[in-house]
């Protein structure tokens, strides 16, 4: 999945998502990335999130959704992202073979992301910088 969020000069909130899908996936299926509140949320009050991974996974919990609630309930965009993917892990058995990652800005244009695996990396640009982070991870 390619998760795009922007903060633009007006202060409004905007998002896109891509996404090839999984390999092997059955014919017919539907990932998380055409699925608002899934692979995307974008509420222009609070924040915007974006998930890749596991879209199952993601679906679940509705986890772009849940990561823009957990920002408006006072998470920061990082700690926003690492709840949501808690509330994916929580109960399994085994997190092998197992990724999702999110990424958040909210309207104060912070942003943050996380993942369950290592190796999930988002990139950051604004009127300064660009700059690529190796984002946080569960295990
Ligand atoms: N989230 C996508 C899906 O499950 C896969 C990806 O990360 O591109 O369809």
């Amino acid at each position: 999945t390619i998760g795009l969020l922007a903060l633009d000069s007006n202060g409004n909130l905007s998002g896109a998502c891509t996404t090839s899908g999984m390999a092997w996936k059955m014919h017919g299926r539907i990932g998380d990335s055409p699925l608002i509140g899934s692979g995307l949320f974008v509420d222009n009050e609070v924040g915007a999130a974006s998930g890749t991974g596991v879209g199952e996974e993601i679906i679940r919990v509705c986890g772009s959704h849940l990561v823009v609630e957990n920002m408006r309930r006072g998470d920061s965009p990082e700690q926003a992202c690492k709840n949501t993917v808690e509330r994916i892990v929580a109960n399994k058995d085994s997190l092998e073979n197992i990724q999702v990652g999110f990424i958040a800005i909210n309207k104060q244009g912070q942003v943050g992301g996380y993942s369950i695996q290592q190796g999930f990396n988002y990139a950051v640009h604004d009127e300064t910088d660009n700059q690529l982070i190796d984002s946080k991870h569960l295990i």
